[in-house]
């Protein structure tokens, strides 16, 4: 692996808290980066585009990815399923860029445990509860029905906070992009264990 690789930036938080339109204005500010585009059975949104927002699948097809064993992660949320593909993560850390997960608190977990250091985690969510539903119901892409599921879900969701390493509270846009990309600039910079102790071999190597 590219010595100066090995960034991935996690973030998670309820539905409707603003992560993707956090994304969407930072992304030219941050340099290169892999957004990882996840695998969902969920239905297409308006708007949505296969292969840019989700890669949709039938429930058959994502159950074959997990039984090939083709998901760094995958849960299901909201009654749907989500999964990370692994190959074009690995293809990306390879070449040094730095990745961008949007995914939920399951997701999270699991690939703290099997990415360890190279995590930087943040959780991004509304001021309150109700600013979370009046996002959900402005956005207008859910049903009643999905809206709610999704308001009762964020509240199991809130409950797991601490297990990131830092909180956005996106109330303003503007403020709450400049604190993500202070985060990313945090994350690029957070070395794996392996490349310390490659640092540390040769800096002691080095006479003066
Ligand atoms: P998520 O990706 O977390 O589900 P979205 O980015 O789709 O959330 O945002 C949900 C809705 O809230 C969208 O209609 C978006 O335009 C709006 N929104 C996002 N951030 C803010 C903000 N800071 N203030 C007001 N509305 C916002
Ligand atoms: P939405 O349907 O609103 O796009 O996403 C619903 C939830 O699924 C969000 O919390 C989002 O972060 C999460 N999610 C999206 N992709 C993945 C994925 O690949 N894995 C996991 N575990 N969660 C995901």
């Amino acid at each position: 692996m590219n010595k100066h690789s090995g960034a991935v930036l996690v973030i998670s938080g309820p539905s409707g808290a603003g992560k993707s339109s956090l994304i969407s204005k930072i992304s030219k500010d941050i340099g290169d980066f892999h957004f990882s585009i996840s695998t969902t059975t969920r239905p297409i949104r308006e708007g949505e585009i296969d292969g840019v927002h989700y890669h949709f699948v039938s429930k058959e097809e994502f159950i074959k990815d997990i039984e090939n064993e083709n998901f760094l992660e995958y849960a299901v949320v909201h009654g749907n399923y989500y999964g990370t593909s692994i190959k074009p993560v690995l293809e990306a850390l390879h070449n040094g860029k730095m990745v961008l997960f949007d995914i939920d608190v399951q997701g999270n977990a699991i690939v703290k445990n099997r990415l360890g250091e190279l995590i930087t985690s943040v959780f991004v969510t509304t001021p309150s509860l109700s600013v979370l539903k009046n996002r959900l119901e402005a956005r207008g892409t859910d049903s009643q029905e999905v809206i709610d599921k999704r308001v009762k879900m964020a509240k199991r969701e809130v409950q797991r906070i601490s297990e990131y390493d830092y909180l956005i509270v996106n109330d303003n846009l503007d403020e709450a992009a400049e604190k993500l990309k202070t985060i990313v600039k945090i994350a690029k910079l957070k070395h794996s264990g392996n490349e310390i102790n490659e640092f540390v071999q040769r800096w002691e190597d080095i006479d003066e």
